[in-house]
């Protein structure tokens, strides 16, 4: 962690933007934001944990990005974070091989199906909350002795539908926004540990599952008349900025990576 009395010129920021000789867990890191965050702590020189339920997807990309010549590593677990046995047996696994985690990026989620909120089924509301609220109750409950203990961070990956609430996406909204007002309150509880927690809130990123439902290209194109669709990278830097040094005064808020302009107008989906 950073020394309080340190004097910040471009290149100590730039330092303290590393998150080198960390050990941070990403859920869902086995694909888009989650993928292009753990590919970003790597080549920086921490130690990554990536979960997600399939345990083919979490390998590859786990043989993918040791096979880099980066300063890092990467440890693939399968896990549902739905499920408190196997988020359990993360943070098991995660204490066993690195002795205990400085940072923990909730990000394994999901808008789920979608349609008016009067014809979501009980099933698709469960589902939908499970994953992207629930979820990050367990893991970061899972995790919580092993962060509170030495001090870290928690960057939480949020929505702008969370924000605005967005016609059609009833359980997801209400989910993401339960996820930024667990970040405020946690901000306080966990404050006296030194345990940072903050979250973004992206606008639409050409991750797989949006670039399915956009039909966009690899190539990231405009979702809206004048609104650019974001890059997992663009997201990844803004978690990596929560997860660091850089941001040790930064804790119970919110970042925004929308791109210009500065508004919130879904595409049609
Ligand atoms: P993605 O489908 O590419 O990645 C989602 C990851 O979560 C995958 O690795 C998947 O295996 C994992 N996952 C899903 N359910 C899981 C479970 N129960 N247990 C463990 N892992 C699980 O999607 P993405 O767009 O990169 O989404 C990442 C996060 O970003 C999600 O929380 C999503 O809600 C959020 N988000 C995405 C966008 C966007 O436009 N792509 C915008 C705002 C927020």
């Amino acid at each position: 962690m950073a020394d309080e009395d340190e004097v910040r010129t471009q290149e100590s920021v730039r330092e303290l933007s590393s998150v080198a000789g960390e050990t941070a867990v990403v859920t869902g890191g086995s694909s888009g934001i989650g993928r292009a965050v753990a590919e970003t702590f790597v080549a920086d020189g921490a130690d990554v944990v990536i979960c997600s339920r399939t345990r083919d997807d979490v390998e590859t990309v786990a043989e993918e990005l040791n096979a880099a010549d980066v300063p890092g590593s990467v440890l693939p677990v399968e896990c549902d974070v739905t499920d408190r046995d196997s988020v359990a047996a993360l943070a098991e696994a995660t204490v066993e091989e690195f002795g205990g985690v400085d940072l923990l990026v909730n990000n394994a989620g999901g808008a789920g199906s979608g349609g008016p909120l009067h014809e979501v089924e009980s099933d698709g509301w469960d589902g939908v909350i499970d994953v992207n609220l629930t979820g990050v109750y367990t893991v970061t409950t899972a995790f919580s002795e092993a962060l509170r203990e030495d001090g870290g961070a928690v960057v939480n990956t949020a929505s702008m539908a969370g924000r605005y609430g967005v016609a059609g996406m009833g359980p997801y909204s209400a989910a993401k926004a339960g996820v930024s007002a667990l970040t405020r309150t946690l901000a306080d509880e966990w404050a006296a540990d030194d345990v940072r927690v903050n979250a973004v809130e992206p606008g639409f990123v050409a991750t797989p599952p949006v670039r399915e439902k956009l039909g966009l290209d690899e190539v990231p194109e405009r979702a809206g008349a004048d609104r650019r669709v974001g890059r997992p990278e663009e997201i990844a830097d803004a978690i990596r900025f929560l997860a660091s040094d850089a941001a040790s005064f930064v804790t119970g808020q919110t970042i925004a990576p929308t791109g210009p302009p500065n508004t919130f107008e879904p595409p049609e989906v």
